[in-house]
């Protein structure tokens, strides 16, 4: 049985950020004047190794995680990531393991590798097609086509569909919307807009730059029928709308306008080990620490349901009323 919080929300999913650094510089994640030549991350040995990692995944599993999602920062720039899929593929109850990823170091051989230990679904974030609009986005000159290439390799590899998510600011890639979802029509995967939120504190957000999933939506209705479809299951963030030609599905993101704490079944772990109940948490609860100084896996099983049993966040549905002064940044909680 999944221990509950106090709103009777089950345990269900663990985010591990595996590392805080990327090689996108995305002005609404990781802004360059901010995380520049001089900018400190996190030491090499401050982060869990793939042996901790895959211990207190176990753990989290034993408190009723079925999922969990591999993300960052850039979790492709952690060496020999199949190494960790593979330790992780072997713990019992564990149903889903799935990655988030810019792509960019997504080979055809990191594909296969990372499918033959275990990799269930991938996540390949893709802002635009319009190459100049996705260089200025990713801000170190990345092409789409070689995200694209990506998306083959995953796809060739056996981890078709493909999720595709795309962040949509204002006067920045919303023109490209329509062109995203069309591109994507009828191959099999699946494009996910994201409303821009608000998360950390660099990238300097702000509601203007929100264009809501209502509006995403209408977008997408001027060219296409699209009819609502279910939840795959309780917690799913992406809004699904299918094609009514059975073209396939798109999906909308509405973390700001129409935000989904009541059904947030999501753990986070960052990079160093700790512990957050919300992506828009100011505080952490250090379990590297715990796990560093010897405890059993009983005292940090203990620890992890008491803490997820007095979880009382719901940062969303309260964002216009009280906005906590310093949240964590995006990259070190993983996104
Ligand atoms: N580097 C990987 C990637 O690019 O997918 C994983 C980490 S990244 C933080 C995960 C996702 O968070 C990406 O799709 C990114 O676009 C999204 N993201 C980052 N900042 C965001 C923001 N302010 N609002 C909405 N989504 C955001």
């Amino acid at each position: 049985m999944p221990v509950r919080d106090s709103f009777g929300r089950p345990l269900r999913d663990l985010r591990i950020s595996i590392t805080d650094r990327c090689n996108f510089r995305c002005p609404y994640c990781m802004p360059k004047e901010v995380f520049g030549p001089h900018f400190t991350f996190l030491h090499r040995e401050d982060l869990l190794t793939f042996e901790e990692v895959a211990r207190l995944a176990a753990i989290f599993v034993r408190q009723g995680v079925e999922k969990v999602r591999l993300t960052g920062g850039e979790p492709l720039l952690r060496r020999d990531l199949e190494r960790l899929v593979a330790q992780l593929a072997a713990i019992e109850g564990l149903h889903d393991i799935a990655l988030t990823t810019n792509g960019s170091l997504l080979t055809r051989e990191k594909a296969r590798a990372l499918k033959e230990a275990g990799l269930k679904r991938i996540t390949i974030s893709l802002d635009s097609l319009d190459d100049a609009v996705f260089r200025a986005m990713n801000d170190v000159d990345f092409p789409v086509a070689r995200v694209l290439d990506a998306i083959d390799a995953a796809a060739e590899a056996g981890l078709a569909p493909v999720k595709i998510d795309a962040v949509v600011k204002r006067g920045v890639n919303d023109a490209g919307v329509v062109e995203l979802a069309r591109h994507f029509r009828g191959t099999g995967h699946i494009v996910r807009f994201i409303e821009y939120m608000d998360v950390g504190n660099t990238n300097r957000w702000r509601s203007e730059d929100v264009v809501s999933g209502r509006e995403i939506l209408d977008l997408l209705q001027r060219e296409w029928a699209l009819v609502p479809a279910e939840s795959n299951y309780f917690g799913e963030v992406a809004e699904r709308w299918r094609y009514a030609d059975g073209e396939g599905e798109v999906g909308i993101i509405t973390s700001v306008t129409q935000p989904f704490c009541g059904s947030c079944t999501r753990a986070r772990l960052s990079a160093n080990g700790e512990m957050y109940l919300c992506l828009f948490a100011s505080t952490g609860y250090d379990v590297r620490k715990l796990l560093r100084s010897g405890a059993s896996d009983d005292d940090i099983a203990a620890v992890i349901a008491s803490r997820w049993h007095s979880r009382d966040d719901r940062y969303s549905e309260l964002r216009s009323v009280e906005t906590p002064s310093r949240k964590v940044e995006m990259s070190y909680i993983g996104g």
